[in-house]
């Protein structure tokens, strides 16, 4: 109940391989309807790479999900510790700000979309440089802005309330890996560009150091994290969807996360144990350079 099995989005194939499995949290101070104790596998396309989580979670349970009141109020971190994202404004807020300072060495203003906005955190952090507005998905999320001066449409996108190339810049802050159908959402996203539009993209890497030496125990995997891109395969997808990639950053460096030398001690500890004395518990993953990507691309037909 509340899985289904999809082809894969970007090829369309059949045939996958499973990589492993990543476990839902049972964990009580869990909203409801993120906890479960299902196993869910990861796979990778036989045919193009495309790594996404099959069975996953069908449109019923995404919807309770992203519906539910908790989504911000109540959730777990991967340490374990119990998180109020909606308590975290100011802090949240602040985190944004090396996004926008890397949007702002690309585009310094312009008519801009957050897709996927939440609680509107990057859309505050912006300030006055852009008009900007966003979409978002979660009805509680809308009505904790309903007082805000943020200009937030509720919407599930691909669908939205626009019009064609009414945009200079669209952004998706780790939310394309969310959508059901990313492909699909790219194409919109073309669309609401005028022709040489900015998309700006932030992703989960696959392809990072973390994800391959803790596999399972990398910290940015998720049931509702259905698909998960690497460098090139994130190309393929923007270059079919009319963009043309003009960089790919990989944000850790500067930002509040970064701890390179404790970081990188714990890499190192954890690949001795996980791949020299081959221990079987799963560790879980620090924040390191290359786990999260960011990427800038033109409307360019
Ligand atoms: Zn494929």
């Amino acid at each position: 109940m509340g899985f289904e099995h999809v082809l894969c989005n970007f090829c369309n194939a059949e045939d996958h391989t499973v990589l492993f499995e990543i476990f839902e949290s049972p964990d009580e101070r869990q909203p409801p309807a993120w906890r479960g104790s299902s196993a869910i596998p990861v796979v990778r396309c036989n045919h193009c790479g495309l790594v996404f989580l099959n069975p996953r979670y069908d449109d019923e349970r995404l919807t309770a999900l992203y519906q539910d009141p908790q989504m911000f109020k109540g959730t777990i971190d991967p340490e374990g510790n119990s998180r109020s994202i909606a308590n975290e404004r100011s802090l949240r807020v602040s985190r944004f700000q090396h996004e926008v300072s890397a949007l702002h060495r690309i585009r310094k203003k312009g008519r801009l979309l957050d897709v996927g906005c939440g609680l509107g955190f990057f859309l505050e952090a912006l300030g006055d440089d852009y008009d900007a507005m966003g979409i978002e998905w979660s009805h509680p999320v809308t009505e904790m802005l309903k007082n805000s001066p943020l200009r937030v449409f509720e919407d599930r996108f691909p669908h939205n309330p626009f019009g064609k190339g009414e945009f200079d810049i669209v952004t998706l802050h780790s939310v394309l890996d969310h959508l059901p159908d990313p492909m699909g959402a790219l194409y919109a996203v073309r669309d609401l560009l005028r022709i040489n539009g900015l998309i700006m993209l932030s992703l989960v890497n696959f392809n990072s150091i973390a994800s391959k030496i803790y596999r399972e125990g990398f910290r940015l995997l998720g049931p509702n994290h259905l698909y998960y891109f690497t460098p090139t395969l994130i190309q393929r997808y923007l270059t079919r969807a009319g963009f043309h990639v003009l960089k790919i950053e990989y944000p850790y460096f500067g930002t509040e996360f970064a701890d390179p030398v404790r970081h990188t001690i714990k890499i190192i500890t954890d690949f001795w144990a996980l791949h020299m004395v081959r221990q079987k518990k799963v560790r879980i993953s620090p924040p390191f350079y290359g786990s999260m990507m960011r990427i800038f691309a033109l409307r360019y037909s």
